[in-house]
Parts: structure tokens; sequence; C-alpha cells
């Protein structure tokens, strides 16, 4: 498969940012822990250009709502990945409606997809893991590098109680493979707070979360949970490695710092 990065296009500046900033991670952690939601979305904006990532999943309805409540100067983008439930599309341009804000929806190069495709076919995913990260490399992760090209924090929906593999996820590490800060406001919420919250601001979530998808991807690499799994069960059950990650959130380990 040709390299991700097409020779047509312009390069993304990676360079690392000064380690002082490294320094300042354990007290930005210490910070966010004291702060409530609104605070720690408020906190995010204030240290540079800030952009939030949205699955529209139940996590980041929340997210969107406290932002656009709170105006914080954050800018909301999705990943139009080409294969999203179309309940995701259509919650996608309910939230729009609701909240009154631009959600930028991203979608990937075709000569990726096209690359990929012309490898591995269309659902050639389902045969390796080789194809599978192909497909979220040419889907997910490049247009996720596109959409923190020139940012200073990058902030996401991970909570630590969706899988044994978040579970140590901090409120801010440093992302050196993107040059950004990482902030999961969410970090240290349980999903029945969340819950609790999405009824009490009739916030618009996804109607699957209501048939057994609490974690809601790309429709032919996503289904339902059975009583008894984790929350990210359902995502590419086929693969037997309990880290199944799509490479958005997936960094080397000495690349990121955490307080
Ligand atoms: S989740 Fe599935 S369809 Fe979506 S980008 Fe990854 S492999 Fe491709």
């Amino acid at each position: 498969m040709a390299p991700l990065h097409a020779a047509n296009r312009q390069p993304i500046d990676y360079a690392p940012r000064p380690s002082a900033v490294q320094d300042e991670i354990a007290a930005l952690n210490a910070e966010l822990a004291r702060l409530p939601l609104p605070g720690r979305l408020l906190k995010a904006a204030s240290l540079g250009r800030a952009v939030f990532t949205t699955s529209l999943g139940l996590e980041d309805q929340v997210l969107t709502a406290v932002i656009a409540d709170t105006g914080a100067d954050i800018s909301v983008v999705t990943l139009e990945t080409g294969r999203l439930f179309a309940e995701t599309l259509e919650l996608l341009e309910a939230t729009r409606g609701r909240y009154g804000i631009a959600i930028e929806a991203l979608k990937p190069w075709r000569e990726d997809v096209d690359g990929f495709v012309a490898q591995y076919g269309l659902n050639g995913f389902y045969d390796s893991v080789e194809a599978r990260h192909a497909c979220c490399d040419a889907r997910k992760v490049m247009p996720l590098a596109r959409a923190l090209a020139g940012a200073d924090v990058w902030i996401t929906g991970i909570r630590r109680g969706q899988s044994r593999n978040r579970a140590d996820a901090p409120f801010a590490s440093w992302d050196a493979t993107h040059g950004v800060i990482k902030i999961n406001p969410l970090a240290d919420f349980a999903l029945d707070a969340l819950e609790a919250r999405v009824r009490a601001d009739d916030i618009p979530v996804n109607p699957l979360h209501a048939r057994g998808y609490p974690s809601i991807g790309c429709e032919p690499c996503t289904r339902a949970i059975k009583p008894g799994e984790n929350e990210r069960a359902g995502r590419w059950w086929w693969e037997a490695d309990a880290k199944r990650e799509c490479g958005l959130h997936v960094v080397p380990a000495t690349a990121q710092i955490q307080g």
C-alpha cells in the first residue's frame, strides 16, 4: 500500500513543544482533577488552540453540550469515515441544530481509501489486524492528524471506565505524535453519571446506545455488547487482542508523558 503521507500533500509539522510544556503536565493534571467539568473545558481552551474530536458517542455529546453552554473557544470536529451508522449521521445533524455550533466533519482522502480498497478490499479489515489498522489509518488516523495540525490542545471523551486499556487515562498528557496536550475531561466520570446528565439536560444521543451499543464506531466494526462485557467489547469484536484501539489513542510509550 502506498504511504499514507502522499507526496502531493503538505507535510504536517509535528515539531515537538518546549520541554517546559512537559513540566506543566503534572500540575495540569492536579488542577483539572479539582475543577468541575465546565472549568476543565475552559481551562483546556485557555491553553491555546483547542480541538475536540467527537465520535458523537454519549460521552462526547455531554462534552459538546458543555462546550456550547460555556461558550468555550474550542473547535469541534468529527471524523466522518464514510462507514458510520445512519443513526450517527442523523445525530450529527441534530446536534448541530440543537446547539447551533459548527461541527466540522472531516473525511478521509479519497486516494487513501482507494489505496486501502485496492490492496485489501472494501471490507478487508476483517481478514487481518494489519488490514484493519490500514483501514483505520486511512479513514481515521490521517484525518485526525489533519484535524490536529496547528492545534495546541486535543480534547477527547475518554473515560477510565470504558475498558482496561483506558483504566489509567490521565486528565492531561503530552501527545508527542501530534504535538499537543491531550486532555480527557471525563477521565474520572462513571457512565451512569453521564447518563443522568443526558436525561436531566435532554442531550441528544445515539439511539443505538439503547440497543446495546455503549461504544459506537464504524458500522461494519461495531456490534452490541453482551451482558458482562466491557463497554468497548463490541468494537472490532473479531480480534483477539484485548487492547483493541483504532490508532487514534495509541501512542508510543516514550511519547506520552503523564502527570
Ligand atoms: S473502524 Fe472499521 S471501517 Fe472504520 S476505519 Fe476502522 S477498520 Fe475501517
